[in-house]
């Protein structure tokens, strides 16, 4: 057994996991250990930034798990104003907002399901 292969098992024995990214340097899949990304061939950590590849911007999963955010993260900030608001034409425009993004949601979810199979 070479030494990088007796690395990597001894990775996973710890308790890393094996990232679907491999190591900028030697190609070798890399490893989460403790939060820290290792690779086994070069002994050492690996200071990586994640790079979007095309696919993953353009995956119809990706962009709809992003849209879906955008959506959840509206609704909370609307659900803040509606705590505070009392003006009862602001508070049917942001229900009615609420509204359509929550359908959005749905529609979303049921498009995201879909994608699964
Ligand atoms: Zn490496």
């Amino acid at each position: 057994m070479s030494e990088d292969v007796k690395r990597m098992a001894d990775l996973l024995k710890s308790g890393a996991t094996m990232l679907s990214d491999v190591c900028p340097v030697c190609g070798t899949p890399l490893f989460k250990v403790k939060g820290e990304v290792f690779c086994a061939k070069c002994n050492k950590p690996v200071v990586y930034q994640k790079a979007m590849s095309p696919e993953a911007t353009l995956s119809p999963g990706y962009l709809l798990e992003s849209v879906e955010m955008t959506i959840v993260g509206k609704i909370s900030e609307a659900n803040e104003v509606l705590k505070v608001e009392k003006d009862p034409e602001k508070l049917s425009l942001y229900s009615n907002l609420v509204f359509g993004w929550l359908s959005m949601l749905e529609k979303l979810r049921g498009l995201k399901d879909s994608f699964k199979e």
